[in-house]
């Protein structure tokens, strides 16, 4: 993935505050340079699915070969692709058990969760970035704050809003 030095950031603190978690890193084997030369510049713009299913969904999957329980931050009230979350779900594409502990919870739930429990968040969610991505397809949105929650800054001027981890595109 192409991330935000924030996102790096908050990774490192995530370590530092929760020293008992194994964090573990798992990415594309891909480099940039060898995802242009196999499938052109700037495939995000041209063909972001594929690019997703690259840099994302495959990685993901091979990850998930180990895996028996997959415990997401997945929400209801996030999109249209998953109001019809459950609390437990049988995720087919990984084979795992899926479970959804937020699926209820409103943004201004999580936030003060957050505040209360000093929880490490992304810098970005300050500066008008109400979710974080790629760097190459995630903008800021126009007087967003903090409490606000919106899918118009992720691959803006397209209709994808789903990079394929949790369904939708990228598969
Ligand atoms: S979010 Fe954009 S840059 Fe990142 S993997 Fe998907 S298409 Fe590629």
């Amino acid at each position: 993935m192409f991330l935000f030095p924030e996102t790096y950031k908050l990774r490192d603190r995530m370590i530092e505050q929760y020293p008992h978690v194994e964090f573990v890193n798992h990415g594309t084997r891909l480099t940039p340079a060898e995802q242009a030369t196999l499938y052109g510049e700037e495939l995000w713009k041209r063909n972001p699915d594929l690019c997703c299913r690259l840099r994302k969904v495959d990685p993901m999957r091979e990850v998930m070969a180990d895996v028996d329980v997959w415990i997401t931050g997945l929400r209801r009230s996030q999109s249209a692709t998953r109001v019809n979350l459950r609390l437990i779900e049988w995720d087919w594409r990984y084979l795992v058990l899926k479970v959804n502990p937020l699926f209820r919870w409103e943004r201004s739930q999580i936030w003060q969760y957050v505040k209360q429990n000093d929880v490490p968040y992304n810098e970005l969610h300050e500066q008008g970035y109400p979710t974080v991505g790629c760097t190459h397809c995630t903008q800021p949105v126009s007087g967003c704050t903090p409490g606000d929650y919106s899918r118009a800054g992720r691959w803006s001027g397209t209709d994808k809003n789903e990079c394929g981890l949790h369904g939708g595109a990228g598969i």
